[in-house]
C-alpha cells in the first residue's frame, strides 16, 4: 500500500447481524474492519487469483480470456481450462465460484 495514500471516511449501512458477526470474526483474526473493507475493495477493483497449474498469483485485469474455453489464461504459464482433464476442470470451476460469489459476477 502506498504510504502517501490518504485515508478517507466511508459511511455504510450493514445488516445488524452481519455486522456483529463480521466484527467478531475480524477481532478474532485481529484485523481491523476498515482494513478488511479496504482489502475487499482492492480485490474487487483488481482481482488477483492463483493459477491452478503453476500456482503463481496474477492479476485478472491483465489476463486474457481463452476464446476456446472462456476461462482466463494464466499470465505466467498460459494455462486455461483447455490444459485440464474433465475432473480437474470441475475442481477448478468450483473453486472459482468462491471468487465469483465474492465479486458478484464472473471473474472476467
Ligand atoms: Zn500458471
Ligand atoms: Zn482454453
Amino acid at each position: 500500500m502506498n504510504t502517501t495514500n490518504p485515508k478517507m471516511k466511508l459511511t455504510v449501512s450493514i445488516g445488524e447481524d452481519v455486522l456483529k458477526a463480521g466484527k467478531k470474526a475480524a477481532s478474532e483474526r485481529r484485523i481491523p474492519v476498515s482494513r478488511l473493507i479496504e482489502n475487499y475493495l482492492k480485490f474487487l477493483a483488481k482481482p488477483e487469483v492463483y493459477c491452478f497449474k503453476c500456482g503463481e498469483k496474477f492479476s485478472v485485469n491483465e489476463a486474457e480470456v481463452c476464446p476456446r474455453c472462456g476461462w482466463i489464461i494464466c499470465t505466467k504459464c498460459k494455462a486455461c481450462r483447455c490444459s485440464l482433464s474433465e475432473e480437474s476442470a470441475e475442481v477448478a470451476y468450483h473453486m472459482r465460484k468462491v471468487y465469483e460469489d465474492l465479486l458478484g459476477g464472473r471473474i472476467k
